[in-house]
This record gives C-alpha cells, structure tokens and sequence, in this order.
C-alpha cells in the first residue's frame, strides 16, 4: 500500500472550520489569528463539562488556554474523556497541587548561567528562544515561564545566548527549545541558525517543537528550506496519540524529511491520553509511518497541578515491555525520568538481565523465556548453553 493512501485515512481537512477559504486555513497566520483562547470561544463550539468549565476559568493565572483550529478538529466534542481534549482543555484539578509539586519541576532555573540557556550537561545547552506556543499543553513542564500567564517575564536574550555558546567550546550541541521555537519568523530562524551555524565547535544544531502537531501549516516549502541550507538540523516533534497523526502532519514530516531534516518524536505519558500499550503502539507505527523515529518517552514531570495527569512509573514500563521485541525495535522509545531538582533524564528500563548466578546471566526474552549468557570477561563456555531455560 502507498503511504499516501494510508494518509488518505487519517483525520485531516477543515472540519469545523469547512466554510473558511482553503488559502485561509493554510495560512499559519490565520491559524494564529483564529485559536480559541477563551471559555467563550470554546463554548460557542462545544458543550464543556464542569470541571473543564471550571478550568478554563481558572487557567488564565496559570498557563494561557490557546488551541489552534486545525488541532481542535481532533477533539472528539461528544467524549469528556478524549484523549486529544485532556491534552489542552483546562480542567480544574489543575488547581490542586499535591505534595512534590513545584513550578519548576526539573529545576532549570538553577542551571541557568544567562536567561534562555539551560547548561546541565558537559557538552550540549538547552536555548529557550521564545516563550510562546501555537497552543498550550496543559501539562507543560515551562508552565512557569511559557505564555507569561504567570508575569513570569521570560525575556530570552538570543544575543547573550549566542554570546555563551560562542564562549563555551565544550558545547558541541544545542536544542532550541521554548516556548516553540518555529514560532519565530523564517527571517529570525533563518539568522539565528545561520549564526549558531558560525560557530566552529557546534555540530549539533536541534529543535524541539510541537509546531508540526498544532500547526502544520506552519511547515512551508520556505521554511524547510530554511532547515536544508543550514543542515543538518534535527529535529523532534510531540506527539501524545495517534489521533495527531493526521494527513497535514504526516505532509509536514514530508516535507522537512526531504529538506533533510532528521525527525523524532518526544511524548508525556499521561493518564487517559497514552497509558496504554494498545495506543502506544498504534502511535509508533503511524510514527514510522511518517518517518519519525519515536526518542523518548516522559515521564510527567511534577508540575503545579498535573496529579490527574499522572500515571505510575510501572506504567510506563508496561508500556516498554510491550512494545520491545514486538515491534520494530526502532518504533520503541527511551522512557525516562527527568530527575526533580535538576537531575537530569534518568532512562528507565524494563530488567531484562535478571542478575548473574554460578558465572552466567540471566536473562528473559521479551517473550519471558529464560536464557542465559557468560557474565565474566573472556569466560569460556565450557558446558554447553541450554538455549532455552524456561
Ligand atoms: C533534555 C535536555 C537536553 C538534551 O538531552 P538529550 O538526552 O541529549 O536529548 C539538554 N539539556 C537539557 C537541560 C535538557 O533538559
Ligand atoms: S508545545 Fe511544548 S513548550 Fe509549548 S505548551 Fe506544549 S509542552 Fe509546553
């Protein structure tokens, strides 16, 4: 089957917005222009559940309610518990902050040597470039910072983060970040990667942006340009389920594809979303689907208000034990853990190795079979290897 005719069946196309002008809804600007940014916008489209009623009376303090037409088509306005709806609806229990639950959960702040740049790692930087998104995940870890709900005044210096790099030969790689980076004109990204690209000792320039998934008009021939003359320039999406992955996403993935752009994917893990292997799976494979190699899966930081969101860490484990070794090992991401306080991304795995007995390691199949194989450097395998211990 041509991978156009499975597109052919993924949600796409105008929706609720059916009788805009087609040059309209393909213009990110008036995508922009049109977000539904308030109870009342979401009202006039949808009949709210009083939690989420509540919610977005509650969300302006603390991270902007804005949802893009093309991203709120994916709602299902008939199920309070769609998984796309959880993603960006406000609801009310995002004002109960349980215990352990700070506005900076992964502590960037304090690995902030000047505004926007987050040095935690010996040789790559996090560069926060704008505070700004198409559209606001409600669980997202910059709540803090990102649509200044909070008067959190960001103001990201590019020039002093420049400045920074510049100085620092030890940093080989970046990750623009946010806010969302794709947010910034093609004139600015055009110029800042041009001059990160001046940089003798950077060789990895990335981007993390959501902007493929909320606003894939954004992705121009223009921009992908932009990508091709200053590549390479890799780059992740976010994706949470399947239901995102739609025809324009999986055009816009095409397009930066073949301007050479190396793509992935981060997702949260959240509950109702993506707390399942079924969904997870679904997930990859559309991911490969559209050349996207699935990177890594998140852990839900402990940011204000996201207890419902929230899902054990065996959860996530599941979820990786079902999808490696039945699936195409490139279509299993790293789940991590970014440690609270400033740790860093911890990997968490699946134990596989179940510990060293008489010179051999156990091992389990993802099947659950049991082998094993000579622990010690150079042991030689003198009796023969039972090939199956199960
Ligand atoms: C995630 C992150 C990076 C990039 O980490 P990789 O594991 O290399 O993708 C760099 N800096 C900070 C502060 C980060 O949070
Ligand atoms: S796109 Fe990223 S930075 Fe923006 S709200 Fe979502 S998680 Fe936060």
């Amino acid at each position: 089957m041509q991978p156009t005719d499975q597109r052919d069946r993924w949600p796409s196309g105008q929706g609720l917005w059916s009788d805009v002008p087609k040059s309209d809804w393909d213009d990110w600007h008036w995508q922009l222009r049109n977000r539904l940014t308030s109870l009342r916008d979401l009202e006039a489209r949808m009949t709210l559940t009083p939690e989420e009623r509540a919610g977005c009376l509650f969300a302006p303090g603390k991270l902007a309610l804005a949802i893009t037409p093309h991203f709120f088509n994916l709602v299902d306005r008939d199920d309070p518990d769609c998984p796309v709806r959880r993603q960006v609806i406000p609801r009310i229990e995002e004002s109960v902050v349980s215990p352990g639950e700070t506005p900076d959960p992964v502590g960037e702040d304090g690995d902030m040597p000047v505004p926007g740049i987050v040095h935690r790692y010996p040789d790559r930087v996090l560069f926060l470039v704008t505070d700004r998104c198409a559209a606001y995940c409600r669980y997202c870890t910059r709540s803090r910072l990102v649509s200044n709900a909070r008067q959190y005044d960001f103001h990201p210096e590019l020039e002093a983060g420049l400045a920074y790099i510049a100085a620092h030969p030890e940093i080989r790689d970046v990750l623009l970040s946010g806010g969302d980076p794709l947010l910034l004109s093609d004139a600015k990204l055009d110029h800042l990667l041009g001059r990160l690209r001046a940089i003798p000792h950077l060789e990895v320039v990335r981007i993390g942006s959501r902007i493929p998934v909320f606003l894939p008009q954004r992705i121009t021939p223009e921009l992908a340009d932009i990508f091709r003359r200053h590549g390479p320039v890799w780059l992740n999406i976010h994706t949470n389920h399947p239901r995102e992955c739609t025809a324009e996403l999986a055009a816009a993935c095409e397009r930066l594809a073949l301007a050479g752009v190396p793509l992935g994917n981060q997702s949260v893990l959240l509950r109702g979303v993506n707390d399942d292997p079924a969904v997870m799976r679904s997930l990859v494979h559309r991911l490969l689907m559209m050349r996207v190699r699935p990177y890594y899966l998140y852990a839900c930081d402990l940011i204000e208000g996201s207890g419902h969101l929230r899902v054990p860490v065996e959860r996530g484990l599941e979820i990786i034990r079902s999808l490696r070794g039945h699936t195409t090992g490139f279509a299993v991401p790293q789940f991590v853990v970014d440690a609270p306080g400033g740790g860093g991304k911890v990997p968490l795995n699946p134990a596989y190795a179940e510990g060293v007995r008489d010179g051999w390691l156990e091992l389990r199949n993802y099947e659950g079979g049991r082998y094993r194989y000579p622990a010690g450097e150079g042991q030689e395998a003198t009796t023969p290897i039972p090939r199956n211990l199960a």
